[in-house]
C-alpha cells in the first residue's frame, strides 16, 4: 500500500456513525494527475486535536493517504487545510450558492473523467475569484451598479458564466462562431437549435435578433475571462438596444434555456434550480 500526496477541493461529505466523515474530493496528485476520489477521515467529528472544520465542503485541502487501487474509499493518514474560503460561507445565501457550484462540478466530473483537470482549474479559479470579490474587489463596482439597475444580480451572472464554461469543458457547446448547418459565420440574426447550436439567417428563415444576442453572450463567455465578459456583456446590452422593460424577460429566457440544458446533459437533482436563486 503506497502513501500518496495530493491537494484537492472537497465537493461532498457524508457523516458516518456520528464521528467519521467520508469526503468526495477532486484532487491533483504530486505527479499532476487529476482524479476524483473518496476518502474516509476517521474520528474527525469527535477529535480533540483536529477541528471538524477541515472536512467542510468547498475547502482546499492537502492530503496524505494510503492508495489501494481496488478499494473505493481510501484512508487518510493526514489532512491539512490550505484554504477554507470562509468568505464564501459566512451567510446562508453564500453557502447555497457555493453548494450549487460544487454540485455542478460534482455532476460534470462524474459524467466524464477525462475533463477533471479542466473542471478542477475552473472550480479553483472560481473559488479564488469569489474570495477576492467578497473581500475587497473594487474593479467591478461600476459594473455592479449597472447590473443592479437592470435588476440582475452578480450571483446569477457568475452562475451563468460558470455553467456555460462547464458545458464547454464537457463538450456540450458547438463552435459558436459558425452556423452549425452551413459552417458560415453568423451575422446579424441567428436561430437557436437544440442544445447549444445555432443556424444563420440563410439556413433558418425564423432567425432573429434575440437569438443572435444570446449567441453573442455565449460566445463572450467561452472566449473571455469573467471580468472581460462582464464588460462586454454591458456593452452588448447597450448595442442590441433591448428595451429596459423587456430586458429581464429576454435574459430570464436565456437562463432558463441554459438551466434546462444543464439538466439534460448532467444527472442533476431536480430540486436544484441553478439559475433562479
Ligand atoms: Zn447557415
Amino acid at each position: 500500500m503506497k502513501l500518496e500526496k495530493a491537494t484537492g477541493i472537497i465537493l461532498k461529505k457524508h457523516i458516518i456513525q456520528e464521528k467519521d466523515v467520508i469526503i468526495d474530493v477532486i484532487i491533483q496528485t504530486t505527479d499532476h494527475v487529476y482524479l476524483r476520489k473518496k476518502f474516509i477521515v476517521y474520528g474527525i467529528l469527535k477529535s480533540k486535536k483536529r477541528s471538524s472544520v477541515i472536512v467542510e465542503i468547498g475547502n482546499m485541502v492537502e492530503l496524505n493517504y494510503y492508495d489501494k487501487k481496488e478499494r473505493e474509499i481510501q484512508t487518510i493518514k493526514e489532512i491539512n487545510l490550505i484554504n477554507r474560503y470562509y468568505e464564501l460561507k459566512d451567510n446562508y445565501d453564500k453557502l447555497v450558492f457555493l453548494s450549487i457550484l460544487l454540485e455542478l462540478c460534482n455532476y460534470a466530473s462524474i459524467a466524464d473523467s477525462h475533463t477533471i483537470q479542466d473542471i478542477y482549474i475552473l472550480l479553483l479559479s472560481g473559488l479564488n475569484y469569489l474570495q477576492n470579490f467578497y473581500k475587497n474587489d473594487e474593479s467591478l463596482k461600476e459594473i455592479l451598479v449597472l447590473l443592479n439597475q437592470m435588476n440582475l444580480s452578480f450571483k446569477e451572472i457568475f452562475l451563468l458564466f460558470f455553467s456555460v464554461r462547464l458545458l464547454k469543458i464537457s463538450g456540450y457547446v458547438g463552435d459558436l462562431s459558425k452556423c452549425s448547418s452551413c459552417n458560415n459565420k453568423i451575422k446579424e440574426k441567428a436561430k437557436w437549435q437544440e442544445g447549444l447550436y445555432f443556424y444563420c439567417k440563410e439556413c433558418d428563415p425564423t432567425s432573429n435578433i434575440i437569438d443572435f444576442f444570446y449567441l453573442k453572450i455565449l460566445e463572450n463567455i467561452t472566449e473571455n475571462k469573467f471580468n472581460n465578459f462582464i464588460n462586454n456583456f454591458i456593452f452588448l446590452i447597450q448595442q442590441f438596444n433591448i428595451k429596459k422593460e423587456e430586458f429581464l424577460n429576454v435574459f430570464h429566457a436565456l437562463e432558463n434555456k441554459i438551466n434546462h440544458y444543464l439538466k439534460e446533459v448532467f444527472p442533476l437533482d431536480e430540486k436544484i434550480n441553478l439559475l433562479q436563486n
